[in-house]
């Protein structure tokens, strides 16, 4: 028996060591750190999101299955209600995914450089990650590496629009995917909004059970505070996931804010477009300064690389309060830093301030 103070060595040994997760996060100005949706959201979808808030009672509990959000989610992506989960956030389902299909003995792979909780949630539920790393130049990803990793996998998980990489996953690939291996196959689509049209997986969902498409809330449609995510997946994917969830983890609020957003998507895809017309600017803009590399990006972010970006980084938050994401010492993104796309006016403040920085730091 562990001596009555020693809590660390009363902990599951799996769980030993992990960290507390810390963005680093330090008020700033302009915050360009999250993959936030920064732009202002018009005002017909704040009023509606105002009056659910308002309209909600806070006594009751929430409904467990959200079947009200699940409905008019289904109805967007053309799917029954049974093929859809909600959660709190995409983060709590790609937890219980690995939950239900990960665990000791089985394996997960991915292809980093990608979200780090992936790898994060595979150490807490014990399972085995086997990384088939992009190219170090153009973050591709080699197709027969990944096939041959994936035949002996339980899950893969694949992003598209990866974070913090920003290219799509070529969907022919994902088809090989299901067609040579037997692996369950996740596409993390939390970007694909900013995508071109017709970039979204979802629809191959309803032909093959293996496939599972996940998608949020909070990056599109600006609604990142609220924790409102959801899985287009068989239903017998929904049923696993739905029979191991905390049950009220997407509370009243939640589900009613969701729904009102929902209900304005014609607004939030013009949001989306002015994102996308942003996206394109900053990505000019930095592709005009000496030392700067860019690579293309079809999410609310662009990722750079330049001499010293740790210290430019640093720079930003202390001489000019912007804050933007660090991945200057992450393996396979030495000197990289992770830029949301963020107002016009953020937007001008983050070039001018980089012009300057980068000039002085080469
Ligand atoms: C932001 C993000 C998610 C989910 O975010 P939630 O806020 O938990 O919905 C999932 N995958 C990737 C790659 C992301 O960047």
């Amino acid at each position: 028996m562990a001596p009555r103070s020693d809590v660390g060595g009363r902990v599951r040994p799996a769980l030993r060591g992990l960290a507390p997760y810390d963005p680093a996060f330090s008020a700033c100005r302009v915050n360009l750190s999250a993959n936030e949706n920064t732009h202002e959201v018009p005002a017909p979808v704040r009023d509606a999101v105002r009056e659910a808030l308002l309209a909600t009672p806070l006594n009751r509990y929430p409904d467990p299955l959200a079947n009200d959000l699940r409905d008019a989610l289904a109805a967007w992506h053309g799917v029954g209600r049974s093929s859809l989960i909600v959660g709190n956030g995409g983060d709590e389902i790609l937890y219980n995914l690995l939950l239900a299909f990960g665990g000791p003995g089985r394996t997960l792979v991915h292809c980093p450089p990608d979200f780090a909780e992936y790898e994060n949630f595979a150490a807490i539920t014990e399972t085995a990650c086997v990384d088939v790393w992009r190219d170090a130049e153009d973050f591709s990803v080699d197709a027969d590496s990944l096939v041959d990793a994936a035949r002996a996998a339980d899950l893969v998980i694949v992003t598209s629009p990866n974070n913090p990489t920003g290219d799509l996953f070529d969907p022919a690939l994902v088809r090989r995917l299901l067609d040579e291996t037997g692996a369950l196959v996740l596409v993390d689509e939390a970007y694909v909004e900013f995508a071109p049209e017709g970039s979204s997986l979802a629809s191959w969902v309803a032909g093959d059970p293996r496939l599972m498409v996940l998608r949020t809330l909070s990056k599109a449609f600006a609604l990142a505070g609220l924790r409102c995510g959801y899985l287009v997946a068989d239903p017998a994917v929904v049923d696993v996931l739905t029979s191991i969830r905390q049950i009220y983890s997407v509370d009243v609020l939640a589900q009613a804010v969701a729904a009102a957003s929902l209900a304005c998507r014609d607004q939030i895809r013009g949001l989306v477009a002015d994102i996308v017309a942003e996206r394109a600017r900053l990505a000019a803009g930095l592709a005009r300064m000496v030392g700067v590399k860019v690579w293309p990006s079809a999410g609310n972010f662009v990722l750079v690389r330049m001499a010293r970006a740790g210290v430019i980084r640093r720079r930003l938050r202390d001489e000019r309060s912007i804050l933007v994401r660090d991945f200057s010492y992450a393996p396979g993104l030495n000197d990289c830093l992770r830029l949301t796309v963020g107002a016009r006016e953020e937007d001008d403040a983050l070039l001018g301030a980089l012009a300057e920085l980068t000039r002085g730091e080469s």
